[in-house]
């Protein structure tokens, strides 16, 4: 398979699959897209629920990977990548909530972390030079990628997180891993630390001595594997055999980006959601046809607070630059809208979401009035307990913590408190190479 970067119009430069996982982003700064996308034969969908989610996942993806990756060696990445349940739990007559918190950092990032670090492992499983992946987190990417890159040979994980701006259960999933996972606790926002690792990529002293790569949310091999979600919500929910809308929290739109490019394959979806919080450039661009992003706003659905999400160039280009309305719809939601309808869920349906899934939850109700007989589907991203301040000031009421985080929460923090200060990173860098 070549990718095409998305600034070159022309479509001149092609690039492969490894190039593009390896480089993130096009030198011309475009984000890389399938040259070609073929759809998957109609006995495939027809069939899909006999298969296992490791053979849907396989064919799904085996176009993007072309013969980069042995067929074997594909598969065993796939089994690794999802081995935890994706169950679709029914709130109500027409309304599931596809759960995508069953990994090791209990969001849906994991999936697309986990993918990306085996790839890179088997593509630079001959070189004898130790990798280092920077990233600078804000919470939740910068676990799953950690947790992802957990052991893996060959590659070092450096993660930049801000001191006393994540909450604990991200810290100690941030600073408990140990072996090849590195924490940098930085006295400073996130921006410091996203300006931290800018830098560190342009420096011709670090790079002489380290390897650097960035697992960054855009990378095609975070990108593309979430379209598994999608094919697993239709396998569990095909034999009620009504017309599905999906209700995607969206912030950066790459999760929705993979549904739009599952449903590209044949993925029978009668309709996409794009859920958002005030953050709301792309449902103003449904409405006007004009993108104009804001100043982002902070709000309870953190995760989603992207006021220029990345990907919105990638579901232009799946749509030839012209979204159709018939596809794809957004609306745009309040924290007040957020916690109302998370209290109310909980109330009336005995069913905790997150804030993120409160949001989708809007978005898909919303959609529902114009459908009659559709089944809706949520996405629920991330465990409640994530956000445990929040949902429990919202429900007023404790929330249990799942066992798996108490162990979590009994490791010790092993983190190196660090300044804000481009040169102290610099040298830690360098000294510490192996
Ligand atoms: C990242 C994230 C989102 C947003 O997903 P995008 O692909 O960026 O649109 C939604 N919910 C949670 C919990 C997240 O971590």
């Amino acid at each position: 398979m070549q990718y095409i970067s998305l600034k070159d119009t022309k479509k001149t430069t092609k690039t492969t699959f490894k190039d593009a996982v390896i480089r993130g982003l096009s030198k011309d700064g475009g984000l890389f897209f399938p040259e070609n996308i073929a759809p998957l034969p109609q006995v495939f969908f027809d069939n899909i629920a006999s298969y296992s989610n490791e053979e849907i996942a396989f064919q799904a993806i085996k176009q993007f990977v072309g013969n980069e990756i042995p067929e074997a060696v594909l598969k065993q990445i796939i089994s690794e990548t999802i081995n935890f349940d994706f169950p679709t739990v029914k709130i109500n007559e027409n309304t599931y909530s596809l759960e995508l918190y069953h990994g090791p950092t209990l969001a849906f990032k994991d999936v697309g972390a986990r993918f990306m670090a085996r790839c890179l492992a088997y593509f630079n499983k001959n070189n004898t030079e130790q990798v280092t992946v920077l990233v600078a987190t804000s919470g939740d990417t910068g676990s799953a990628v950690a947790n992802g890159f957990l052991g893996v040979k060959g590659v070092d994980v450096v993660i930049l997180y801000p001191k006393d701006k994540v909450s604990e259960i991200q810290e100690k999933q941030l600073t408990t891993l140990r072996q090849n996972i590195i924490a940098l606790e930085i006295d400073g926002v996130f921006d410091d630390c996203q300006a931290l690792v800018k830098q560190a990529f342009n420096d011709t002293d670090i790079i002489k001595v380290r390897k650097l790569t960035s697992a960054n949310s855009i990378n095609i091999a975070r990108w593309l594997p979430q379209m598994f979600y999608f094919f697993f919500a239709y396998k569990q929910l095909k034999s009620l055999n009504k017309e599905l809308v999906i209700s995607v929290p969206s912030g950066n739109f790459g999760n929705i980006c993979a549904g739009l490019l599952a449903q590209k394959l044949g993925l029978p979806i009668k309709k996409f959601v794009a859920a958002t919080n005030s953050n709301d450039t792309v449902p103003n661009y449904l409405l006007t046809n004009e993108y104009k992003p804001k100043p982002t706003i902070q709000t309870i659905s953190n995760a989603m607070d992207v006021s220029d999400p990345s990907n919105f160039v990638r579901i232009l280009a799946l749509f030839n630059g012209k979204i159709p309305a018939d596809k794809l719809n957004a609306y745009s939601f309040t924290d007040t809208a957020t916690k109302k309808q998370l209290l109310s869920t909980y109330a009336t349906e005995k069913y905790l979401l997150d804030p993120h899934g409160a949001v989708a939850y809007l978005g898909l109700t919303k959609e529902l009035e114009k459908h009659n007989n559709a089944l809706g589907v949520l996405l629920e991203t991330a465990h409640p307990v994530k956000f445990i301040d929040t949902v429990q000031a919202i429900i007023n009421e404790e929330i249990s913590i799942p066992k798996s985080l108490n162990s979590l929460l009994e490791k010790e923090k092993k983190a190196i408190a660090m300044v804000n200060n481009y040169q102290v990173f610099k040298d830690y860098l360098i000294r510490t190479k192996k």
